[in-house]
């Protein structure tokens, strides 16, 4: 049986995207390639803030992952992919996960709820595992998975070619969906590394892919536009959503409404960030 090293499970509305307002199960896998500390900084700084956090940790001050510190700048996620946490995720069997989700979800059975994979980076090595959990017995009337994905990482062919057999059967009506949250020069990422078009309309070919862009400033709105225009070029067809930077309320609030006003004169899609008004980001939200 497959295992699955995960951060972070739980029941909750999921706040951004597509889906928005959609009653969700989040699994949340360990690991990402990315570090993305350049989140909420000036341009070419890199936080630290999670350096703090991690030599507290090192005391054992931390037993379980909810009660580590919310961060304001970098990935807010930090704890799901850097390796200083990593006792803090365990390794899960499909049975444990599926056993799970049924306890969480109301009236302990699949109905309206979607599943999130998430991260970290869910489409890292772990895609050899998720066929095992999808076709559990419990899992079987899921109709909605989407994976929320920096868009760096291939499909395997026996990924892609599972992911079609699991929507394809007509009496199912599934619906996988790809939520790219590109990374954007303001993440403090490289280019060349983080925006890989290529990657991204190969998903188009499994399920409804869109983009989902970060935005701060007009210089991230500048470099929003040019990966656009390369994805486009490539012959991505997908719709494109600005979401407002934020993982704590007081820096969410700065910019959400110069966000959405900024998708509407540009003809593009806002996402909000539901999560940090209504639950303030807090982990398991
Ligand atoms: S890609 Fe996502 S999970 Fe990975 S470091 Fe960046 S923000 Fe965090």
């Amino acid at each position: 049986m497959s295992k699955l090293k995960i951060a972070e499970l739980f029941y909750s509305v999921q706040g951004e995207g597509r889906y928005m307002g959609v009653p969700s199960v989040f699994l949340r896998t360990f690991g990402c390639n990315f570090k993305c500390a350049g989140f909420g900084m000036p341009r070419g700084e890199l936080s630290k803030e999670v350096e703090e956090i991690a030599h507290i940790h090192q005391k054992m001050e931390y037993k379980k992952y909810e009660d580590l510190p919310l961060v304001s700048t970098g990935c807010d996620s930090y704890a799901s992919w850097d390796p200083r946490f990593k006792d803090l995720s365990p390794m899960l069997t499909s049975d444990a996960i599926a056993d799970r989700i049924m306890e969480i979800i109301p009236f302990n059975e699949w109905r309206d709820e979607h599943l999130v994979i998430t991260g970290g980076e869910p489409l890292l090595g772990w895609q050899r595992a998720y066929p095992d959990l999808l076709d559990h017995p419990k899992m079987k009337d899921l109709k909605e998975i989407t994976f929320e994905t920096n868009g760096t990482q291939k499909l395997t062919q026996d990924f892609k070619n599972y992911l079609g057999v699991w929507k394809g059967l007509p009496r199912n009506k599934r619906e996988i969906t790809f939520s790219v949250s590109a990374k954007l020069p303001c993440s403090g990422e490289k280019w060349e590394e983080a925006i890989l078009p290529e990657v991204v309309c190969e998903y188009e070919e499994v399920g409804t892919v869109y983009l989902k862009f970060v935005i701060a400033t007009e210089q991230d709105f500048a470099d929003a536009e040019c990966a656009i225009a390369a994805y486009r070029k490539a012959g991505f067809t997908g719709h494109v959503y600005l979401m407002p930077v934020g993982g704590v309320e007081s820096v969410y609030a700065l910019n959400n409404k110069n966000v959405a006003l900024l998708a509407m004169k540009n003809g593009l899609r806002y996402s909000d960030r539901l999560q940090v008004p209504l639950f303030k980001n807090e982990w398991g939200t």
